[in-house]
């Protein structure tokens, strides 16, 4: 087996573990392999070991790649996106976790509409409110949702969020916890947001426990450097 098929193999156990742990099928569950420190060679070698979904970050290091892999996978934008760059996410990347502006938004609509292409999105919320996050606070989320129906080519499909860098993994579980309470409340109005993208590598068990649908995977499955 290869490095990664052996790390995948032993991050759907832990997979399997955490959602034992809250009675949920491990097949809701998808891992979005994050290879945005990695070169073009290794982001195949990733592809090649059976890890489909590839998260990048970066425009100008997702391009090359996907220009060379991208109808070996699905290829999800993770990163902060300017809205002159979203003409090269369009058509390439089937999902987009970072949305955060009805500007970013009617852009991403615009190119969408250009291209006859369909793009689904995730909402970034800055759950913990931390002064360095992107994302739309959870006061805007209401009439941020409201406003995606104005679109037809992206498709809001769930909420985003990223959990503060620290030590203590379980200071991390109200912010995931509260990302979900807010997609419940969502749903009681009935807007269709099925999906939750949240937990990277040092904490997706605990984001797996709190509801997440989509993982997003770097350092411990794909590795930091080629
Ligand atoms: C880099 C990155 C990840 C993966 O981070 P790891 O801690 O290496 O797993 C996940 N999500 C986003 C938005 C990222 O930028």
């Amino acid at each position: 087996m290869t490095q990664f098929a052996e790390r995948i193999t032993e991050i759907q156990q832990r997979i399997e573990l955490a959602c034992s742990r809250v009675g949920r099928d491990p097949k809701e569950v998808e891992v979005v392999a994050v290879t945005k420190y990695v070169d073009t060679e290794t982001t195949k070698q990733v592809l090649e070991s059976g890890c489909l979904h590839i998260g990048e970050s970066r425009v100008q290091h997702a391009v090359p790649k996907w220009n060379q892999l991208g109808d070996k996978g699905t290829w999800h934008f993770i990163g902060h996106l300017q809205r002159n760059k979203a003409k090269e996410v369009v058509g390439r990347f089937e999902y987009f976790h970072a949305l955060e502006s009805l500007q970013l938004a009617a852009e991403l609509e615009k190119r969408c509409a250009a291209g006859n292409h369909k793009m689904k999105c995730f909402l970034q919320v800055n759950v913990s409110g931390e002064k360095t996050k992107f994302g739309i606070s959870p006061v805007e989320l209401n009439d941020f949702v409201r406003s995606m129906a104005n679109f037809s080519h992206i498709e809001l499909v769930g909420l985003m969020t990223m959990a503060p860098n620290t030590p203590n993994r379980e200071e991390v579980r109200p912010i995931f916890r509260e990302l979900r309470d807010l997609q419940r409340e969502l749903q009681r109005q009935k807007f269709a947001v099925p999906h939750l993208s949240m937990g990277m590598s040092q904490d997706f068990e605990i984001a797996i426990e709190e509801g997440a649908t989509f993982v997003r995977l770097g350092s411990v499955l794909v590795g930091t450097s080629s």
